[in-house]
């Protein structure tokens, strides 16, 4: 009875961390050799195939999003989302495409969730992460605490003998090992110290994003959930009221983010990015080309200038961008609800085309 007394105890203190913290002495366990996320990035996809109808309003994006901003409060890891995926999920070989997507490939009616970590020269180079469909019946906090743990996998942690920890589990001599959850529901999305010393150790603590609350002038992106678009501000004041509306806000913030200038920081070179939005789209497009802008305003009852965003360099003819700034490709849907997304790296344009997305070139030239 004591013993029962003991175990509730710690459930209820989980709320409080630092009360029931690793006392038994056991602790996280890596992979062999320690692999890890090269500059601590995962850059993940997401596939809707198979997805259980009750996240077709994307709340399941939203569940990785919040599991990956979980570990990013503790460690320095960092999370980008790079879209929508086709590609199937992989056991044990890599495609470059960290995919998240629902599948059972283990089998059996208690595999919540799988990850797939693929290694080499000790750096973690892709891992897939297959959710159970019937993770549909469990509670949203559930799913939650299935993808942090599926995440810690990611990230390179491996079972913990810890049987509070969120990576809590059992590792076989065989290789195998199985994760265990003894962790009431609510209790299920918070990391434990244990869970939290595992990635300190892996990625120590400095934080490499800039985040919540905003203090700074980059150019944050954000993802619609439930109509794969995104959306962008560069307004202190705007990204802070997204981000405290929380779980209603149907805006996940992507993690990726530029930082252009304002008026009084901005080089000679800089010219006005101007924002117009459309309203029958509910979409903003970003140019400072001039012939653009023009073009955009001879339809303000279609395109509603909004005014300058931020400032930018303009790219050469060529599209390439003067030493030292970095290029901003704007990549557009060519669907019927049109939409850009204003893309920084070769890899997530490189996934973002192959899922029908077009490459419209540099639009601008920012600091980094
Ligand atoms: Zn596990």
């Amino acid at each position: 009875m004591s013993n029962l007394f003991s175990r509730v105890t710690c459930w209820v203190s989980l709320f409080v961390p630092v009360l029931c913290a690793a006392s038994d002495g056991l602790k996280y366990v890596t992979f062999a050799g320690q692999p890890t996320l090269p500059n601590g990035e995962y850059q993940w996809t997401y596939n809707r195939s198979g997805e259980p109808q009750r996240f077709a309003g994307g709340e399941a994006i939203r569940l990785v999003s919040d599991a990956g901003k979980t570990w990013e409060g503790v460690c320095g890891v960092r999370f980008l989302f790079d879209g929508l995926s086709s590609n199937n999920p992989q056991l044990n070989t890599s495609d470059g495409d960290s995919v998240i997507s629902w599948t059972n490939p283990v089998g059996g009616p208690n595999s919540f969730g799988v990850a797939y970590p693929h290694f080499a020269s000790g750096s973690i180079i892709d891992a897939d992460v297959f959710l159970h469909p019937d993770n549909s019946k469990q509670s949203l906090q559930f799913l939650q605490g299935v993808i942090t743990h599926e995440l810690g996998h990611v990230l390179g942690l491996q079972h913990s003998t810890n049987q509070v920890s969120i990576m809590a589990g059992t590792n076989l001599s065989d290789g195998t090992s199985t994760g265990v959850r003894y962790i009431p529901e609510p209790a299920m999305r918070f990391l434990q110290d244990d869970d939290t010393q595992g990635c300190r150790r892996l990625y120590g603590t400095t934080h490499p994003v800039r985040t919540f609350p905003w203090k700074d002038d980059g150019v944050t992106e954000y993802y619609l959930l439930s109509g794969d678009r995104y959306f962008y501000s560069s307004s202190i004041t705007d990204r802070n009221t997204i981000e405290r509306t929380g779980m209603t806000n149907p805006l996940i913030r992507t993690g990726y983010e530029f930082v252009a200038w304002n008026e009084t920081n901005k080089p000679t070179a800089a010219v006005a990015v101007r924002r117009f939005f459309v309203s029958s789209l509910g979409s903003h497009v970003f140019t400072l080309k001039s012939n653009e802008i023009d073009a955009l305003r001879a339809n303000p009852n279609v395109f509603a200038d909004e005014g300058v965003a931020f400032f930018a360099v303009p790219p050469a003819s060529s599209g390439a961008c003067p030493a030292g700034l970095t290029a901003v490709s704007r990549l557009y849907n060519g669907r019927t609800d049109g939409n850009h997304r204003y893309v920084v790296r070769s890899s997530t344009k490189t996934k973002m085309t192959r899922s029908g997305w077009r490459d419209e070139g540099v639009a601008f030239c920012v600091q980094s």
